[in-house]
């Protein structure tokens, strides 16, 4: 299994970190989990892309995560020769979520369809709204779901992926909970999204102060790590955008009640999870 970080970003545009997005690469296939600004465009540089998605998985609605759900669910139908369906996991709300996104694209689907002989089809996806348990079991990989704490941001769901005794976890955006410590019990990789409340407290704006009650510090992210006794712990989404040459105060916060390994991702990083 091997975990790509294709977007590391935030809602903050950034020259450099594309939106939220990893893709876990697994003998089932490319699984992409959100989909934020520039999915594609990373997507392209290692190789896979919207037709080669196995599924789609959200872990919430917040549209810094689903930005670019039209540029995956489009492209994947205009580069198929046949019908092809996006499989899409999501919380409650990622039915309509999609059937928005379809009629939004309606102009396209008519023109497309009406200029191209071969592509008399329109984009499908099939959504399975889950919360819970088991949500995709095919070819050895298996992954997880449980509830997680964005609020009021509600439902949100973490994933868990399990491959030949290896195993991820995609928190999304949460603060500590307990259906986020289920997942991470004897994983070996969290993938957290996380913000500084140190910098956003001394920025002191209130639009960007309000993000911390709903987010995992970078020490909230490591002491999930640590409970679960994982081995390695990626911070992602950085919230304030780290400064040039001040990427170590990241990783000694984290490294300050964690004791695996940390990685400040950066789009493209690169992980193999093998046993
Ligand atoms: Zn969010």
């Amino acid at each position: 299994m091997q975990v790509i970080i294709l977007g590391s970003g935030s809602p903050l545009p950034d020259p450099t970190r594309a939106g939220p997005s990893t893709l876990v690469r697994t003998t089932a296939g490319d699984l992409l989990f959100d989909c934020g600004r520039g999915v594609l465009m990373r997507a392209a540089a290692v190789g896979s892309g919207a037709g080669a998605f196995r599924a789609l998985f959200l872990t919430h609605l917040h549209s810094d995560h689903i930005t670019d759900l039209n540029d995956v669910f489009t492209t994947r139908w205009v580069m198929s020769f046949v019908p092809n369906p996006l499989p899409v996991f999501g919380p409650t709300g990622t039915a309509a979520l999609v059937q928005a996104t379809e009629a939004m694209l309606e102009p396209d689907i008519g023109y497309r369809i009406a200029h191209h002989a071969d592509l008399q089809w329109r984009p499908t996806a099939t959504v399975t709204e889950v919360d819970r348990g088991v949500v995709f079991d095919e070819g050895g990989v298996r992954v997880t779901a449980a509830s997680t704490d964005h609020a009021p941001v509600r439902p949100t769901v973490g994933f868990r992926i399990d491959e030949g005794g290896r195993s991820v976890v995609i928190a999304g955006d949460t603060v500590p909970c307990a259906g986020l410590d289920e997942l991470c019990a004897g994983a070996d990789v969290l993938v957290h999204t996380v913000v500084r409340r140190d910098l956003i407290e001394q920025i002191g704006l209130p639009r960007l102060t309000d993000v911390l009650d709903y987010h995992s510090s970078v020490s909230d992210a490591a002491q999930t790590a640590h409970r679960a006794g994982m081995g390695t712990l990626v911070l992602t989404h950085p919230v304030p955008t780290p400064a040039p040459g001040t990427e170590q105060e990241w990783l000694d916060q984290a490294t300050a009640c964690f004791k695996g390994s940390v990685v400040l991702a950066t789009d493209l990083l690169t992980l193999g999870v093998t046993g």
